[in-house]
């Protein structure tokens, strides 16, 4: 897969995209990266990428022009028309299954706002998508862009060590995660369960996935609706709230 950057600040999403398990991925040829600087598009008479907006109000709005023409050097590069997403606090908000979706994907371009964001004419001519991190808002988009292209970028194949890690983390199966632990043994009085000690792969199967189902009751239990459960677990679910309520 390739991602493209389109943003004033490459070098801050350069400095992310080379470290630790993405950065790995990048060297290995797994996962392409390429971070545009805005800037280097704009070619009115003052190379301004942004200027004030019509009707008045504060700050400044990021030009329709350098954007399209940064977007369309893109698709002439990879010479095909590539998924367009602007990340923007209006957007839908990113979840766990869109990832797994996006990641399926060969090319994505991402466009990052600054400022008080974009020009609304080239988000309607050329963007397909807008995604947001969350209900609050940043000063800019390279954050979640980087948010963005870290979480697809894990979903593709060789990009973690062991391609089926992911299956039992938080959000992959409408469940949270099971707590763990490392080592030492016993820490601030604190010991492992004993039944990760024991070595019986089916018990701590039966473990994990009890405590997984306690973590998501617990903290999140909009997510049970869509979790895929069966009566006994659903039952467990039940007991276990009850005993909560205790
Ligand atoms: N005036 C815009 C509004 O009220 O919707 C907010 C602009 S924000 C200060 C500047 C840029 O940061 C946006 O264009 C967007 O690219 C990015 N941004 C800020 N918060 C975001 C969020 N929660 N999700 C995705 N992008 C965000």
């Amino acid at each position: 897969m390739r991602i493209d950057i389109i943003t004033l600040f490459p070098e801050m999403c350069e400095a992310f995209l080379s470290e630790s398990i993405i950065g790995r991925a990048r060297k290995k040829g797994v996962v392409e990266f390429a971070c545009h600087q805005l800037r280097n598009y704009a070619f009115d008479k003052h190379r301004r990428v942004d200027d004030t907006t019509y009707g008045g109000g504060m700050g400044m709005l990021m030009k329709a022009e350098p954007i399209a023409l940064c977007f369309e050097d893109i698709c002439r590069q990879l010479d095909k028309k590539p998924h367009f997403i602007y990340m923007s606090p209006k957007g839908r908000t990113l979840t766990q299954q869109r990832v797994r979706e996006l990641a399926q994907l060969d090319n994505l371009v991402i466009l990052c706002g600054h400022y008080e964001g974009v020009d609304q004419r080239v988000l309607d001519e050329y963007v397909d998508e807008e995604i947001s991190i969350g209900d609050y808002v940043l000063t800019g988009g390279e954050l979640p862009a980087l948010v963005l292209a870290d979480s697809v970028s894990r979903m593709i194949p060789e990009v973690l060590s062991d391609d089926l890690c992911f299956e039992e983390e938080s959000h992959y199966n409408s469940l949270l995660e099971y707590p763990q632990y490392t080592k030492p043994f016993e820490w601030h009085g604190k010991q492992v369960p004993e039944v990760l000690m024991s070595g019986h792969h089916a018990n701590i199967e039966k473990w994990r996935r009890e405590r997984s189902l306690e973590e998501t009751a617990r903290l999140r239990p909009d997510m049970l609706k869509t979790a895929a459960l069966t009566e006994k677990e659903k039952q467990f679910i039940r007991d276990y709230l009850e005993k909560l309520k205790k």
